[in-house]
């Protein structure tokens, strides 16, 4: 299968930002939701993560009555769990999702962690009387595989992160995704995971929270730069780079200095801004 042959994947940042949401007028442009990234490949929906972002994507899939959802989840910091309990398509009777994580470094389930965020005193309605029909899937970091009746594979690694977080790499005939948040890079080498994760990559999403200047204040935080972020592009040839999980800290005016630095040297890559759409 080729692009030729009419395959396309679609791509839409609901949410890119890291930590915690940001609403104000400062943050209007690049936009305040945490972690969600809607992709489609042609008519199926997989979406990474379930930040706040994801609020919205669900009151759409409810809108065009879409059944059938994929979910990978990279590990359960809140920010890419928290719009969790505010997906819509949970309470339908008439939709099924399936959610993909790995187990977290403690040993935790995802399932068990997302139970845990809709228990009492957290959640007024516990995830076992959700409605829809909810699957679980826990995977081993460094598995393969499929989505979407086989179109779709998925390949994972484990990221360096506090608490563990997996990276994805989303092949679909010759387009390839790779979905890189949260990581911190190492001083001394490009990591080997997200090498191999974003190697020719058409789109690579890459945790940058941080400029370089800023970096050294949050060393072992577990999150990388904007730099890196370039550094990786380049090394693993990878065709177009989102910079995400953007820092609450930038608003909209250092983020517009952050992007048009970026893209002044580096025309291929640019900040993720909520509501973006990509066709790949
Ligand atoms: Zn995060
Ligand atoms: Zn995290």
């Amino acid at each position: 299968m080729t692009k030729g042959s009419g395959m396309g994947v679609e791509v839409r940042f609901r949410g890119v930002r890291g930590s915690t949401p940001c609403c104000s007028a400062d943050y209007n442009v690049y936009g305040g939701n945490t972690a969600c990234v809607e992709l489609n490949f042609d008519g199926q929906t997989v979406i990474l993560d379930a930040g706040t972002g994801i609020r919205a994507l669900g009151n759409e899939l409810v809108r065009k009555k879409i059944a059938h959802v994929d979910l990978l989840i990279s590990h359960a910091h809140w920010d890419h769990i928290s719009g969790f309990p505010f997906f819509r398509p949970l309470y339908r009777t008439d939709c099924k999702l399936d959610v993909y994580a790995c187990p977290l470094s403690d040993g935790r389930s995802i399932e068990n962690a997302l139970e845990t965020q809709m228990s009492s005193p957290f959640f007024p309605l516990p995830m076992s009387k959700i409605p829809s029909s909810l699957r679980f899937h826990d995977i081993e970091s460094g598995d393969s595989f499929k989505l979407c009746g086989g179109a779709v594979l998925v390949k994972t690694l484990p990221l360096n992160h506090p608490n563990g977080a997996a990276g994805f790499r989303l092949e679909y005939g010759e387009t390839v995704i790779a979905y890189i948040s949260d990581t911190e890079h190492f001083a001394d080498r490009i990591d080997d995971n997200v090498l191999s994760l974003a190697h020719g990559a058409d789109l690579m999403i890459y945790d940058a929270m941080f400029t370089q200047s800023e970096y050294p204040t949050f060393a072992g935080w577990g999150h990388s730069t904007v730099e890196e972020a370039l550094a990786v592009s380049s090394a693993a040839s990878v065709k177009r780079t989102a910079l995400f999980h953007h820092s609450p800290e930038h608003t909209d005016a250092d983020m517009m200095k952050i992007d048009r630095a970026v893209q002044s040297e580096y025309p291929n890559a640019f900040c993720a801004k909520e509501g973006m759409r990509l066709t790949l």
